[in-house]
Formats: structure tokens, sequence, C-alpha cells
């Protein structure tokens, strides 16, 4: 394979910087299973505190951290709503099932936000042919849907029919930054709605690993006996933590760079014959490129931008994703824009 001196497969590409590494080597640790890390428990109330939670727990990944809410908040046998290409139905390896032994309710969406009255027809009536539906799932932003943001007035609207009918909610809050700093409206305005909250640290915010499920106090108590059978219990993981703590303290605000860098991408491949971007789509990091040439197949094209250094993902067989972070400059997206024009030209 040849090196990737672009990479735009993913947010999640990003390196400790050395100031990070700095952070995390002069971290203050204790065993966190004893409750005793200080830089963990730092992180926990720091995350909890930005999302308007009683309490956080962090776990080692994103997956978890949605399967852990999950099982705290389902039964057996339960179904679970959630978008049509959600990440916990699409990326995490048919965890649901294979974890709280549930069934995802999937409902497609239109940029990832599913319709209320699709929603609300896919809660089961209370009968004993069916099963329960336990829990309503949010992505924002949305993955798969291209970055997109979750518009507060929609998950007001769920949140509504929630309560209604006593479902909790849990927001896969992956990027939930990224829609924060797009839209100018808090982290905790969002996490307001939902029973449980997952934010990662390893994407764009630019930890190594990471991420922090948050919620109630007897949520987190649950979680924290879940994430222990989990196997995701961890020991003087204050060193991770510190990470984290850096990465809320310096990455969150520049995401906005991150925004303008795909923005800047959309408008260069747009005016590439051959290639069509729905700008309604870029709305943060990502970048969801269709490619419309009779001559060309996604895989095609991304080992040709691979050839030449640049990384990017073929999410099917029109469409190719870009995603923007901190390793990838301006000047770095302007040389992406002529390498893809030349590749397209050919
Ligand atoms: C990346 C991601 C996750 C978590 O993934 P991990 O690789 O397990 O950290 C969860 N949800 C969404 C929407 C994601 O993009």
């Amino acid at each position: 394979m040849s090196k990737i001196r672009i990479d735009l497969r993913s947010d999640t590409v990003t390196k400790p910087s050395p100031e990070m590494r700095a952070a995390m080597a002069s971290a203050e640790v204790g065993d966190d299973v004893y409750g005793e890390d200080p830089t963990v428990n730092r992180l926990q109330e720091r995350v909890a505190a930005l999302l308007g939670k009683e309490a956080a727990l962090f776990v080692p990944s994103g997956t978890m951290s949605n399967q852990i809410a999950i099982k705290c908040l389902t039964q057996p046998g339960d179904e679970i709503i959630c978008e049509y290409e959600s990440h916990i139905y699409t990326y995490e390896a048919s965890g649901p099932a294979f974890n709280s032994l549930v069934m995802p309710r999937p409902v497609k969406g239109h940029y990832g936000v599913m319709a209320i009255e699709d929603v609300a027809r896919a809660i089961r009536p209370d009968n004993i042919q069916t099963g329960q539906t336990s829990l309503i799932e949010v992505e924002n932003t949305h993955n798969r849907a291209g970055g997109t943001i979750y518009p507060l007035a929609e998950i007001e609207k769920l949140a509504e029919i929630a309560n209604e009918h006593r479902i909790p909610m849990h927001l896969d809050g992956a990027r939930l930054m990224n829609a924060a700093v797009s839209t100018g409206i808090a982290p905790a305005e969002y996490a307001k709605y939902f029973d449980s909250v997952s934010l990662c640290l390893s994407k764009g915010l630019g930890a190594p690993i990471g991420s922090v499920l948050s919620g109630s106090r007897n949520f987190i108590a649950k979680a924290l006996r879940v994430r222990k059978i989990f196997g995701g219990a961890m020991r003087q993981v204050g060193i991770l933590a510190a990470a984290g703590l850096y990465a809320l303290d310096h990455n969150v605000q520049r995401l906005k760079i991150d925004h303008e860098n795909a923005w800047l991408l959309a408008q260069g491949l747009s005016e590439i014959e051959g290639l069509y971007i729905d700008k309604q789509q870029v709305q943060t990091n990502m970048v969801i490129i269709f490619a419309r040439s009779p001559r060309w197949t996604t895989e095609k094209i991304v080992q040709q931008l691979l050839e030449k250094g640049i990384g990017m993902n073929a999410v099917d067989q029109e469409r190719i994703r870009a995603v923007t972070h901190l390793d990838v400059s301006r000047d770095q997206i302007l040389e992406t824009i002529e390498i893809f024009k030349k590749i397209m030209e050919a």
C-alpha cells in the first residue's frame, strides 16, 4: 500500500500531538476500579458538567459506550428504535443483539433525521404479540448520512412522544461537539432530552482513545457494573483520561476549521466533471462524494487517490467519504482537489 500523506478516511486517524502526549506523561493516576484515579474522575466530572448530567463514565470506545447504554436501558426481547443507517445498527457488529438480546427497529431517515410520524408508527402497542419498545436512539452528528446535524426542534418532538410512552432516549453523540460548534447550541442543550449520552474523545477531538458515557447517578451506577462485565474497567487509566481532558481544553473550538475545510473540499470537488456533492449534506466535517461517471467505480477512484497519497473511504458503489480533522491542513485540502481533478480528467 502506498503511504498516505493526506488522510481523509476518518477523523479517528488523528494522532496525539506532542503537547497532548506531555499531558498524558505527567498525569496523576490511581486504580480506577477503586475509583481512585484523580485524572479519570476529573474527566468524568468535566464531561458530566459539559452535558448537564449528574455523572459520567470513561470507557475505552464509542461502541462500548453505546452498548452499555443499550444494556442498561433495555430488557431481552425489547425493541429499540434507531435510524436505518445508524452506527449502532450498522457498525457495531450486531452488538444490540449480541449483548442485550434486543431487536433494532430501524427507521429510515432523511439526512439521518427520522420523521416523527415514522417513529410514532414504529413504537409498539402494549400487546403480548409484539416486543416492547424500550429505547429510542438518535445519532448526532449522523455518520453515514455525512456528518449531518440532528436539529434540536426534531429532538424536542421525539422527546415529546418518548415521554408520552415513557420510553428512554439515548444519544450517540460520538461527534456531538461537531454539532455544537457548528450550530452554536450548547452540548447540554442537546443532551437534556436524553437519558444517556455517549461522547467520543478519539474522533475529531484528537485523543488516541476513549469515550465518555453520561446520565443520571442511578444510570451511571448501573453502567459501572455493565462496563465491568463487558471487560471495560481499567486501572491507571488517567494517562488516557489526560488526553481527553487536553482534547476538551484545546480541540473543541478548532472543529470550526475542520468544518471550513470540509466546505472548501465540497466546493472544489463539486466543480469536477463526474462528481456530485449534495451541499445540503455538508454540515460539519464530512463530505460525501457521489461518483457518477460510468467509467469509474468508487473503489477504483479510492485506489487511484491512494496511489497519490490521499486516503478516502468508499462507502458503497456510489459514495466516497472524506472526513476532515486536525491533522489535515487547508493547503492539503487544496492539493486534494487538484489531484482529484487530475484523476477524473485522465
Ligand atoms: C465512531 C463512532 C462511534 C464509536 O466508534 P468506536 O470506534 O467504537 O469508538 C459511535 N457512533 C458513531 C456515530 C461513530 O461515528
